[in-house]
């Protein structure tokens, strides 16, 4: 379904030159789970953000390589051709829910844009569908927050209601960066069951940024370890998890609670 190959992605210019991703190259089959882990600034949202074409260009600069998905090649592809695809066909999950969620618009307009533009649904029937997927992500009294501005909402609220939005297209690929970072353990366990059989029931793939290895094992089929901009491993979790090779990955299980 995805194939990366060789995917770089630099900032800024001369000495001060990063490369924030360095010749990353993995695959997501249909209804496959794929965990990105790693430190902090490893590159793992900047891969995430390249999928979908929303790197902060100019700044930015030079991404090389090749994304396929579904056999189109994106990173080449027009913007007008790209919108299409993210919206019909891909999700994403910010690390951060403000960065998505409109401040202007309430929750019911907000997921009800997303049901017209990419599933063309409008009316009682897409009130229906909003209050449905309100409840499955858990947040309380759903019919009653259709009204609710996104300041209205507390953090985890806002990050629930973000989940819900990227589900309400049914998207081929779900890029989820940290979603449940933000939330306590129990809506935490509650929405990681949400994607696991939302994945089942479409036969969604999904690419899962975490800290947590203990999502990885739960969620995962593969996984790929990050450090500065580069996979230093990449395997099945079972193999992974029990024999890992890199010094990185052994590090990381080490350090495990
Ligand atoms: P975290 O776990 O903290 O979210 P991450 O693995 O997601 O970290 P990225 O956000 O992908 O890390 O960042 C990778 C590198 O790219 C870092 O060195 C970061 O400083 C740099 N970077 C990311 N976005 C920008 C930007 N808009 N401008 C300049 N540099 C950036
Ligand atoms: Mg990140």
């Amino acid at each position: 379904l995805l194939s990366i190959r060789d995917l770089s992605v630099a900032f800024g210019a001369g000495k001060r030159e990063v490369l924030a991703v360095d010749r990353v190259s993995f695959d997501i089959a249909k209804g496959e789970t794929m965990a990105l882990v790693g430190e902090s600034g490893s590159g793992k949202s900047v891969t995430a953000l390249s999928v979908m074409k929303l790197l902060p260009y100019p700044a930015a600069h030079h991404p090389s390589g090749t994304i396929h998905f579904q056999g189109q090649e994106l990173l080449a592809m027009p913007e007008n051709e790209i919108r299409k695809i993210r919206g019909d066909d891909i999700s994403i999950i910010f690390q951060e829910p403000m960065t998505s969620l409109n401040p202007l618009h309430t929750i019911e307009k907000q997921i009800g844009e997303v049901l017209l533009l990419h599933r063309g649904m409008s009316g009682q029937a897409a009130r229906k569908r909003i209050v449905e997927l309100l409840t499955q992500v858990g947040i309380p009294d759903p019919q009653g927050r259709l009204g609710s501005y996104p300041h209205q909402l507390s953090g985890g609220q806002r990050q629930r209601v973000m989940i819900a939005m990227a589900l309400a297209n049914e998207p081929e690929l779900l890029i989820a960066d940290e979603p449940t970072t933000a939330l306590d353990v129990t809506v935490q366990a509650q929405i990681l069951k949400l994607l696991k059989d939302t994945q089942q029931r479409l036969g969604m793939s999904m690419l899962f940024i975490t800290h947590d290895l203990g999502i990885v094992r739960k969620i995962a089929d593969r996984v790929c370890v990050m450090q500065r901009g580069k996979i230093v491993e990449q395997g099945p979790i079972e193999r992974v998890f029990t024999a890992p090779e890199h010094p990185y990955t052994k590090a990381l299980l080490a350090a495990e609670p």
